[in-house]
C-alpha cells in the first residue's frame, strides 16, 4: 500500500481528504503545519480538533512546530498583499516544503495537501508549487472537485468540527 503525507490545514478541511485518499487505497499520514496561523488561540483551536479526525478515520495526525517567525520571514515584503496574491503563493510553498521534508523523514512515498479543499484558493499554483519541490512525489489532488467543499462541509457537521471564517493569518483576520 503506498503512503502519503496529507498536510492538514485544519481539521474542516482534512476530513474529506483523508476519505478521498483512503478510498482511493493509500495510507495516509496527517501533519498539520501551519505557522501561518494567527493568533495562538486560533491555532490550538484548529488544532485540537485533529483527534477528532483520528478516531472517525483511523490514522495518526503528526503536529509541526509552530514557527511563527520562520513564516513571517518567508512572506517578508509581502504583507500588504490582497488574499489570493504572492502572500499566498509563499505561504502555500513554506507549508509544501516542511510537508515534503516530513514525508521523506517518514521514509513515505507521497505528500499532498488539504489546500485544494477551499473555494478561495488556487488549485493551479498549489499544484504549481508542490510540482516546483518534487514533482514525481507531489500528488496533486483537486479536493474541491466532484463537491469536495460541500463534503468537507457535511462531515464538520457530522463530527462537530471548528470551521474558521478566516484563512488564517494576521493579514486575512477579519475584526
Ligand atoms: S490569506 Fe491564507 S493562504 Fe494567504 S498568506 Fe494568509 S494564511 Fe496564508
Amino acid at each position: 500500500m503506498k503512503k502519503v503525507l496529507l498536510h492538514i490545514c485544519c481539521a474542516g478541511c482534512g476530513g474529506v481528504c483523508i476519505e478521498r485518499l483512503q478510498e482511493e487505497g493509500f495510507e495516509v499520514l496527517g501533519f498539520f503545519y501551519n505557522p501561518n496561523i494567527h493568533p495562538p488561540e486560533e491555532y490550538l483551536r484548529r488544532q485540537q480538533d485533529l483527534e477528532k479526525l483520528e478516531k472517525e478515520f483511523s490514522l495518526e495526525i503528526l503536529s509541526g512546530d509552530y514557527e511563527i517567525s520562520e513564516w513571517f520571514n518567508f512572506i517578508k515584503g509581502y504583507e500588504a498583499e490582497p488574499e489570493g496574491g504572492r502572500r499566498c503563493g509563499l505561504c502555500f510553498e513554506l507549508r509544501l516544503r516542511k510537508s515534503y521534508e516530513e514525508m521523506k523523514r517518514k521514509g513515505l512515498d507521497f505528500f499532498t495537501t488539504t489546500l485544494s479543499v477551499s473555494p478561495h484558493k488556487n488549485s493551479r499554483l498549489i499544484k504549481e508549487i508542490g510540482e516546483k519541490i518534487d514533482k514525481d512525489r507531489f500528488l496533486f489532488r483537486d479536493f474541491k472537485k466532484k463537491d469536495g467543499f460541500k463534503r468537507s462541509v457535511e462531515l464538520s457537521k457530522k463530527l462537530g468540527l471548528y470551521r474558521q471564517n478566516y484563512c488564517g493569518c494576521l493579514f486575512s483576520q477579519r475584526t
